[in-house]
């Protein structure tokens, strides 16, 4: 999984000698674009892949959000600044367990804990939905508290099922430092052929894609191919891999230019919380139409979505039709789940193209990329199958794997 990796970016690097491993795959593979979920934001999306669910069943809202039952704001890393604000110890521990072993519905199954209770041994490498049976301790002991993993673990050298001597990751994030420590891992697993499902996550293309947009990151995009390269290299060559392996390669979302960025809380007036960042609001109020009203004419605003008697109420510039929820990409089943999460704002807002709402500390990509809406160029993913039929939307990665290794899915 490549994060952040729009399909024009593979779609235009397949062929081209900047992306020799990816155009080798796709050239024995079959290809077609994917849907994710909504708000399409890394937190979400990882979370909708590793447990084959919309939010209305994982429960994962929006990479910052309103915890109703401890009454703070959760932040899982929308910027430096932004976990700053939130609290440095308390962001940092709610993104690296909070979210695996609070977060995440217990009623929801990770692809891990289906992989290991069928008895297979599932690898996961810095992915940061993680949750599995197996029980780690830091590497660095009181740096993090006790997680649960899958039998095989490799994240940024925080918790490591095996020796594997990879290299520090957070080292020189903007140099790729990260998916180095990856590769490392990935290699390490690959040579000794030590997984049924190995999760491969390469998370620096996204990093580098909010910098410069999601058509200047071919610098990134180069790197990921490296980090792929390591794994087919060390089953002994492309051959040698694909008779060993069937491959999924995908995102997690897709990333549009912004241009401009504005505080949704600035157009909210009343008694309500607002967490925005990227592309995707929530408001957490009582009034949900009475707020949606008060966004009408928001520039930054490309419509906004609630829930009344279960139906789903769309607003566009003071129109209410929920004809608005055909124009994007699986728009009214992403939207429903999404409203369905008990972790939701009240109300949720998609931005409006080339606008980023500001985070919590005021920081934004514009100038950049970001991603977060329902539009499709936020919402499309590559999605490329050897072995295995790549499946239309994200949501069914997992089912997809867990066929192909004959495990049969828990009836939900
Ligand atoms: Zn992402």
């Amino acid at each position: 999984m490549i994060d952040g990796l729009t399909p024009s970016t593979f779609e235009n690097a397949v062929g081209d000698r900047s992306a020799p491993t990816l155009s080798a795959l796709a050239a024995a593979g079959e290809y077609r674009r994917g849907v994710t979920t909504f708000p399409s934001l890394t937190p979400v999306c990882l979370t909708s892949i590793a447990t084959g669910a919309h939010p209305d069943v994982h429960h994962i809202p929006h990479l910052v959000w309103w915890h109703r039952g401890e009454q703070r704001v959760i932040e899982y890393g929308s910027s430096f600044a932004a976990i700053r604000a939130a609290g440095t110890r308390r962001s940092i521990r709610d993104t690296i367990v909070g979210m695996n072993q609070e977060h995440l519905s217990a009623d929801a199954e990770t692809i891990y804990e289906a992989v290991d209770d069928a008895g297979l041994t599932a690898a996961a490498v810095n992915i940061t939905c993680y949750r599995g049976r197996t029980r780690y301790l830091p590497t660095v002991p009181g740096l993090a508290p006790a997680t649960f993993g899958p039998k095989r673990f490799f994240y940024y050298n925080l918790y490591e099922s095996d020796p594997a001597g990879a290299p520090l990751s957070v080292r020189n994030r903007a140099a790729g430092s990260i998916d180095d420590y990856a590769a490392a891992a990935g290699r390490w697993l690959v040579t000794r052929d030590g997984f049924d499902l190995l999760v491969y996550y390469l998370s620096d293309f996204d990093f580098a894609s909010h910098v410069y947009g999601p058509d200047g990151a071919r610098t990134a995009l180069a790197r990921s191919d490296a980090a792929v390269r390591t794994l087919v290299e060390a089953a002994g060559g492309l051959d040698e891999f694909l008779d060993r392996y069937a491959v999924l390669l995908c995102s997690d979302h897709g990333q549009t230019h912004v241009h401009r960025a504005a505080r949704l809380q600035d157009h909210v007036r009343g008694p309500a919380i607002v967490t925005a960042s990227n592309r995707a609001g929530m408001v957490y109020t009582d009034e949900p139409r009475a707020v949606a009203a008060q966004l009408d004419g928001a520039e930054a605003v490309d419509a906004s979505f609630l829930l009344e008697d279960g139906e789903i109420v769309a607003r566009r510039d003071g129109d209410e039709d929920a004809a608005v929820l055909d124009e994007y990409p699986g728009g009214r089943e992403r939207v429903a789940a999404a409203l369905r999460n008990p972790n939701a704002g009240d109300l949720l807002v998609s931005a409006a193209d080339g606008w980023e709402f500001a985070d919590l500390a005021g920081s934004h990509h514009a100038g950049g990329g970001s991603h977060g809406s329902l539009v499709a160029g936020d919402s499309e993913v590559p999605m490329l199958g050897i072995g295995i039929a790549p499946p239309a939307r994200t949501i069914d990665v997992k089912d997809a794997l867990l066929a192909r290794l004959g495990v049969a899915r828990v009836p939900a």
